[in-house]
């Protein structure tokens, strides 16, 4: 095949297969980018077992983890040339207008559309890129990682900008996939004391999480939370895609404590939040990320402060997809990547 593309083609359960697609035509503004690495994300295994909880604009190539080479440039873009090394935010469509966007939050103009849901993504050779989303990637960083500044800017999105944590304080990352342990290395990289809970099924997950200096706990983080005063942990980031943590994290939390929540679940709740008010906690939520992010993420990837290796599972070819996004699924690795045949 020429262009073997990644599609996800309904929102029948399991609707992914290899597609042949056509060279994108790229825009004025837009360059076309050769794809070198693409990473899984949770939300393209949630497109694939159709439990995801946004509109989806079918037929879909997925992937919005990515970096590569630009081959093409459109006629308005004169700040990059063929051959850069590069990595592409996730906001393929955005209002330039927007108030949000107007004050650089166009991660949340409400007409925001991403990669691999609202327009064709990287599971594919080539994809058609807005030069305004690009960033360079200095070329001590190899690809396999740099595709994974956009889940790195997730998680510095939600420990470093909408927390607040200190040196020394405690922190507890509820959800040990790819953007708990990110988190919980944000988390150390802002000094704090970090735990990363999960379930018995994720050992080997809570392994990795040991690599970047955090303490894994199966189950209840209660002994943890408290041990230091009795009082709780200063924040909680709630990285679980289940609502249910919810719970977890308010009576984890500490009196005037945080808890942040960027893990997503359609699930409703059914419990007080009377803890909330009482304990006087902020309850923050954590959306995508911007273009300052991104610069100090590739920052403290390319100088090394931020390892991504060990959370790397392996990289398969995308007609492959199936074991990639299956190895993910099953919780045996905690990221794949992919590369275009
Ligand atoms: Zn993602």
């Amino acid at each position: 095949m020429k262009n073997a593309a990644v599609v996800n083609y309904s929102i029948e359960k399991g609707s992914v297969e290899i597609r042949e697609i056509e060279k994108p035509i790229i825009g004025e503004d837009d360059i076309l980018l050769e794809v070198a690495n693409v990473g899984v994300c949770g939300s393209d295994l949630h497109q694939w077992t159709s439990d995801h909880s946004w509109p989806v604009n079918y037929p879909v190539v997925l992937g919005h983890e990515f970096g590569g080479n630009i081959v093409e440039l459109g006629k308005n873009v004169k700040t990059w040339k063929e051959g850069d090394r590069v990595v592409s935010e996730t906001a393929a469509i955005i209002n330039p207008f927007s108030p949000m966007s107007r004050q650089g939050l166009y991660n949340l103009d409400p007409s925001r559309k991403g990669f691999g849901y609202g327009v064709n993504g990287a599971m594919t050779r080539f994809v058609k890129v807005p030069a305004r989303c690009l960033h360079a990637v200095p070329d001590n960083l190899s690809f396999e990682q740099a595709c994974l500044t956009e889940p790195s800017s997730v998680a510095y999105n939600s420990v470093v900008v909408n927390s607040n944590i200190k040196p020394g304080d405690r922190v507890i990352v509820l959800g040990p996939g790819t953007i708990g342990i990110l988190c919980a290395a944000m988390a150390r990289l802002c000094g704090a004391q970090v735990a990363v809970v999960g379930l018995e099924s994720d050992r080997s997950r809570l392994e990795i999480a040991k690599q970047y200096g955090c303490e894994g706990i199966i189950g209840d983080a209660s002994e943890w939370a408290f041990r230091q005063d009795g009082l709780g942990a200063d924040t909680i980031i709630d990285a679980a895609g289940a609502s249910i943590t919810l719970k977890m994290a308010l009576d984890l939390v500490r009196p005037n404590g945080q808890i942040t929540k960027v893990g997503w679940g359609p699930q409703p709740l059914g419990f007080s939040l009377d803890q909330l008010v009482q304990k006087n906690v902020r309850l923050q939520g954590s959306f995508s990320h911007n273009w300052p992010i991104w610069e100090k993420v590739i920052t403290l990837m390319s100088s090394n402060q931020l390892d991504v290796k060990p959370i790397i599972g392996g990289v398969w070819a995308i007609t492959d997809w199936k074991e990639a996004f299956e190895q993910m699924h099953s919780g045996k690795v905690v990221k794949s990547v992919l590369k275009p045949v």
